[in-house]
């Protein structure tokens, strides 16, 4: 099926893999609707995004607030009427040992990861329902099915995407809402630009070797996942006409987790 005119909120926009989601759902004759922590960048893409000739809406969300989340997908309502397609993509890392992790920086990532992807689900879904039709694909991870050290709560986090994609393919069903994990290994986004060298310092290891011996030792090829293939795999969820792919996880990651 084709994405034109489609309606998609996605989430973290502003940036990495949810930008090249959004140009690419554009590209497809869809509408991206960039929300994001950081309006600035989000009115940027956006921009960047009207100038080819589509049309494109940035808004202001703090995933992890119910009333930002509310005001934004309620000023997307009011100017498309709809909301066919949600990406929950917004996402950080914070690497560090379990054993003393700080309980505030477990907490905030959760927020981010769990808590925003339950409340623009929540947000979204009284529309969908209403129009009887919606899309939504969460932003998982290889972590959604593997553990790393020093990832505690986003391991855990990106796990449990996993089980709210599922409830919601059973709930959404009736109301033809499907459900979907996009599960990427490393990407070279600023999210991991910056670990590399927090990485490094936690291990003990120069640069280089995160890269080669943590980040894609268990490629097939030794290569990083782009975000044009994580974005291609994200509209396909996106596309499906039917719920024949719902409550599903796609890995795409050059081999390194095979389920
Ligand atoms: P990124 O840092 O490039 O972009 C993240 C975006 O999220 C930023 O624009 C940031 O402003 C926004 N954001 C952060 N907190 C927010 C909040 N509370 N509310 C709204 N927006 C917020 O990161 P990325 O690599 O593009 O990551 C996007 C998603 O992909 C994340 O969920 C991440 O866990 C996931 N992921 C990334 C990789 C990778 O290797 N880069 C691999 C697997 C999964």
């Amino acid at each position: 099926m084709d994405l034109a005119q489609r309606v998609g909120i996605i989430t973290g926009a502003a940036s990495g893999i949810g930008k090249e989601i959004a140009i690419k759902l554009a590209e497809r004759g869809g509408i991206p609707v960039i929300a994001d922590l950081n309006l600035e960048a989000a009115k940027a893409t956006a921009d960047a995004i009207k100038a080819t000739g589509a049309d494109a809406f940035a808004v202001a969300m703090d995933v992890t607030n119910e009333e930002a989340v509310e005001k934004g997908v309620a000023e997307v309502v009011a100017k498309y009427g709809r909301i066919d397609i949600l990406i929950s993509n917004a996402g950080i890392q914070i690497v560090k040992p379990l054993v003393d992790f700080p309980f505030a920086d477990w907490k905030k990532l959760l927020s981010i990861h769990l808590d925003g992807a339950f409340l623009t689900t929540r947000a979204c879904l009284k529309h969908m329902y209403a129009a009887n039709y919606g899309r939504v694909v969460y932003m998982g991870s290889v972590h959604s099915h593997e553990a790393s050290k020093l990832k505690a709560p986003y391991v855990t986090a990106k796990h449990g995407l996993l089980g709210l994609a599922r409830v919601l393919a059973k709930e959404g069903a009736e109301h033809n809402v499907t459900a979907n994990v996009v599960c990427p290994g490393f990407v070279r986004t600023p999210l991991v630009e910056k670990q590399i060298p927090e990485q490094a310092k936690e291990l003990g290891i120069s640069e280089e070797e995160v890269v080669k011996t943590v980040m894609l030792k268990d490629t097939v090829d030794g290569q990083f996942t782009t975000t044009d293939d994580v974005a291609s795999a994200v509209l396909y969820f996106a596309a499906s006409p039917t719920n024949v792919l719902t409550g599903q996880s796609l890995v795409v990651s050059h081999g390194w987790f095979m389920q």
